[in-house]
């Protein structure tokens, strides 16, 4: 299932998306939000499906889509460096404080800050940048069901309960000034996110997904998501090791080469500019910067 948070001009709520029709579920069910559809996990689908077919259907054309999870619990966690031929583009670019090599021995956790999230569609606000050093970073993110602590590698399949697109907004000045990479990731309007979370059991095998990001229609990043350096199941156990998953936390993966700063000159977004992210099926983010 497609789950989006949709408003046709009546409150923005949850929607299941099929085709070009959502199906107005929060209507007709407990069910108001994706975080309440995480919270009853995988294991409500077959009740989210009923609602869906007998609920109001809506012309998706006639809707406004929100991030799916328009502002999460908590921060969302992210993974630094997480695609081999990436951490050598960061490495080389001269913005990477963290260390002295490429390719990190562990996964570098990182997180930003929940007012960063905003929707498809939603302009990028590179203006808060005063750096001028705004980059794109197509991910696909991890969105938990009811997970836990201690999730060993091969339960951690398990505790997913979807998957959506985030685009990890950073300004590569302020990352690289502070050392810690938050307050450059963590500005408002710098985590898009959707367009729709798909159920973790449409996508089976999310290691032969690819990602597609293109600025102005030019495609910047194309990779599949098996290039993982550390993969989706290790994520998961590394960052469980340390603390509870809950519900609706949203873990970003990382991202491909082909970012802004792996050019020469570095290619900044500018005002005007389109970034599209793809991955099927989960759809295409794209957000206008301004
Ligand atoms: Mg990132």
């Amino acid at each position: 299932m497609r789950l989006v948070m949709f408003d046709d001009g009546n409150g923005v709520r949850l929607g299941v998306l099929d085709a070009d029709q959502i199906a107005d579920v929060a209507s007709v069910s407990r069910f108001h939000d994706v975080l309440s559809c995480c919270d009853a996990g995988l294991a409500a689908l077959p009740d989210l499906a009923n609602l869906a077919r007998s609920a109001p259907k809506i012309a998706a054309g006639r809707a406004k889509l929100h991030a799916p999870i328009p502002r999460p619990r908590r921060n969302i966690f992210c993974v630094g460096k997480n695609y081999h031929e990436h951490a050598r583009e960061f490495h080389a670019s001269g913005f990477d404080s963290t260390s002295t090599s490429a390719v990190p021995d562990l996964p570098i956790v990182f997180t930003k800050a929940s007012n960063s999230v905003s929707g498809p569609g939603d302009v990028i606000p590179a203006w808060i940048d005063p750096t001028q050093s705004v980059d794109y970073e197509g991910e696909l993110a991890l969105v938990m069901g009811p997970s836990g602590r201690g999730i060993a590698k091969s339960d951690a399949m398990r505790a997913i309960y979807g998957y959506t697109i985030v685009n990890d907004v950073t300004s590569r000045t302020i990352q690289n000034a502070h050392k810690q990479w938050f307050l450059g990731k963590s500005m408002d309007g710098f985590c898009p996110m959707g367009p729709a979370v798909v159920t973790a059991d449409e996508i089976p095998d999310p290691a032969a997904l690819r990602l597609r990001t293109e600025v102005n229609g030019e495609l910047r990043q194309n990779a599949e998501v098996s290039d993982l350096i550390f993969d989706i199941p290790t994520l998961i156990e590394t960052i469980s090791r340390s603390l509870t998953l809950d519900p609706g936390d949203i873990i970003a993966t990382g991202t491909p080469v082909g970012v802004g700063i792996g050019f020469t000159p570095p290619k900044f977004l500018q005002k005007g500019d389109v970034v599209s992210i793809t991955i099927e099926p989960i759809g295409t983010l794209t957000n206008p910067v301004e």
